[in-house]
């Protein structure tokens, strides 16, 4: 009897302890793994790729992505795992799925994971994603005539594009100019003829790539202008590096000379400013905010112009070059600032090189920085109006002497702002231009300016050029 009982005890036991362990695999992981998908559009074509990841905290056993075309289940691609990680991934493309152009199907993902699961597979996901392909390219028809761009300057097209995309522009090179949909569905650009770049060296692209993934690129027709850039050669003296001695080294707190110093802020730290205005340049609002020409620091003297290319002497020997972007314009000692055009404050803040500075953004890509200023009167997001004072000019960053440097930047890239001064260059450049394309908008009507031009004084004298202009 004693036998027995101890016998029925063990068994007991180890049934109980197995619906335990049993019970503990299951409930350990009831949840599906997570599907997420790198395209999330409803259409694409045979050369996009996709990233499938999924997630579970049991790790991940295995990846399917199928397609369903009416009954048809054709495999695209499948992976099983041997780690044991969280999260994997894999990519495929429609390349071989042997479905034609404007085909529906649906897009079948399943992950598994490697938990005991509910009948000992492991937990499966499946989501269901309706897909077509598309493999029609966007097609580019200019609308505007053939623009004049100068070198440094803006140039501004429009045209329509034959679908709907998710991104378009215009490629110079690396760079990368946007362009803004209008209210009748066409696509409006502006555009830089990059002062680094000489006529034969530019070849402006308008690209296009729709939801789908095709992509067009196209050589848009300009009639490129050259234009020569003035030289000027900069002594450093000894007093200029005693005056910024603390600025410069909070931007460079290494043990350097002066001098040393001088040369990583007017290298390093100005190469580092230009990559934050391009990313200050991303940031604009899709529709013009501005009207008429842009207002000039009034009376006050231009002191540098845009795209100087200038030699650096220390002690009489040259030790650096560098290229002046915008304009020096000199008033009296904290003169107030007023805003150029109407916009919103996108950037208001210390920038190295610029020292304290304003950036406003005027829509579509256009912006005006006010830089080197002793005070700002402007917070980011403020929405501003011509003519707003915002702030007072000074000599912050590097500067020698108190004065305003004043840009345009069309995607962050600086560009001649003398364009940007001038009614009747706006009006056959850019207003003429989206009245050709046949649009319109009360902003884009020249009645509407009553900013007279203000001529552009010159330096006083050429013989003894202002030395304190950086
Ligand atoms: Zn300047």
């Amino acid at each position: 009897m004693a036998k027995r009982s101890r016998f029925s005890l063990i068994f007991t036991i180890i049934i109980v302890s197995f619906i335990v362990f049993c019970g503990f695999m299951v409930l350990k992981d009831l949840d599906a793994p997570d599907i997420s998908l790198s395209h999330g559009e409803d259409s694409i074509n045979l050369l996009l790729p996709v990233t499938v990841t999924a997630f579970d905290e049991s790790s991940i056993k295995s990846i399917e992505v199928v397609a369903r075309f009416h009954d048809n289940e054709i495999p695209l691609v499948k992976k099983e795992f041997s780690g044991k990680g969280k999260s994997q991934s894999l990519i495929f493309t429609m390349a071989d799925s042997g479905l034609k152009n404007n085909e529906s199907f649906e897009l079948e993902i399943i992950a598994v994971d490697n938990s005991f699961g509910k009948f000992g597979f492991g937990n499966k996901n499946k989501i269901v994603v309706p897909m077509r392909l598309d493999l029609n390219r966007p097609l580019i028809s200019v609308k505007s005539n053939v623009p004049h761009v100068r070198r440094g300057g803006t140039g501004c097209v429009v045209y329509s594009l034959s679908k709907d995309v998710k991104q378009t522009g215009i490629k110079v090179g690396e760079r990368f100019f946007p362009s803004f949909k209008q209210e009748n569905g066409d696509y409006l650009c502006l555009f830089a003829f990059p002062y680094d770049l000489e006529v034969k060296e530019y070849n402006p692209q308008l690209a296009a790539v729709d939801k789908a993934g095709n992509q067009t690129v196209q050589s848009v027709n300009i009639s490129a202008i050259p234009n020569q850039f003035k030289t000027d050669t900069i002594n450093i003296r000894q007093s200029f590096l005693d005056a910024k001695a603390v600025e410069f080294e909070s931007l460079v707190p290494e043990p350097l000379s002066d001098i040393e110093r001088f040369l990583v802020v007017n290298r390093r730290i100005r190469r580092e400013n230009a990559v934050r205005l391009l990313e200050i340049g991303q940031n604009t609002a899709p529709e013009m905010l501005w009207s008429g020409a842009f207002l000039r620091l009034p009376r006050a003297a231009l002191r540098a112009n845009f795209a100087e290319r200038r030699t650096y002497l220390w002690e009489d020997k040259k030790i650096d070059e560098q290229t002046h972007l915008g304009f020096d314009l000199a008033s009296i000692k904290q003169a107030d600032v007023p805003a150029a055009n109407s916009g919103n404050v996108v950037f208001a803040g210390y920038l190295g090189i610029y020292g304290n500075i304003i950036v406003i953004d005027h829509g579509m890509g256009l912006q005006s920085i006010y830089s080197h200023l002793s005070e700002i009167g402007v917070e980011i997001g403020r929405p501003i109006k011509k003519g707003d004072l915002i702030g007072k000019t000074g000599a912050s960053g590097m500067a020698g002497g108190d004065h305003l440097h004043f840009g345009i930047l069309i995607a962050g890239l600086e560009v001649n702002p003398q364009e940007w001064l001038d009614q009747h260059w706006i009006k056959d450049n850019v207003i003429d231009r989206i009245k050709e394309a046949g649009g319109k908008s009360p902003q884009f009507n020249i009645s509407q300016e009553n900013t007279p031009p203000i001529e552009t004084r010159k330096t006083p004298s050429k013989a003894k050029p202002a030395r304190k202009k950086r």
